[in-house]
């Protein structure tokens, strides 16, 4: 997509200090390195994200996600990994070009806060909810 510019990073117009390719996928060093290491996973395609991807694109994408997080984490000496992705602007995504950030985690000062607000269980709420919501094989 000709103004995309994770497109323009794949195709090697913009310069990305690579991390990992192959010939479904690219991973990039993120500009912010919200932590040490902080790395964008992007398939060579161009989808909006990952809402307009079918089974096998997502899986491609995600298949090379477990070793390149691994290669962050040891090289690094990380503690852990956060993956995340973002889809549309209500939920964070600026870039609209799918991409899967893999934050290597350090302790629990070392720049990224992800708080998930804790709330006493409504059991019957939860029961309508996953009924409404149940998809099936
Ligand atoms: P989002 O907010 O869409 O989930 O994440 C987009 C990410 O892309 C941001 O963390 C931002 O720093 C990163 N980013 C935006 N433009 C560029 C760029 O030109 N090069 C690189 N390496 N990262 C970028
Ligand atoms: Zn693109």
């Amino acid at each position: 997509m000709s103004d995309c510019i994770f497109c323009k990073i794949v195709a090697g117009e913009i310069p990305s200090s690579k991390v990992y390719e192959d010939d479904q996928v690219l991973a990039f060093l993120d500009l912010t390195q919200v932590t040490k290491g902080h790395t964008l996973v992007v398939p060579k395609a161009h989808y909006r994200n990952m809402l307009e991807m079918d089974g096998d694109s997502a899986s491609s994408l995600f298949a090379r996600v477990p070793k390149i997080a691994r290669q962050l984490k040891n090289k690094l000496g990380a503690a852990g990994v956060n993956i995340i992705n973002n889809n549309e602007e209500a939920a964070g995504q600026t870039v609209f070009h799918t991409h899967v950030h893999l934050l290597p985690r350090f302790d629990q000062n070392d720049g990224l806060k992800i708080d998930f607000v804790a709330n006493e269980p409504d059991f019957p709420a939860l029961a309508q909810l996953a009924q409404d919501l149940y998809l099936g094989e």
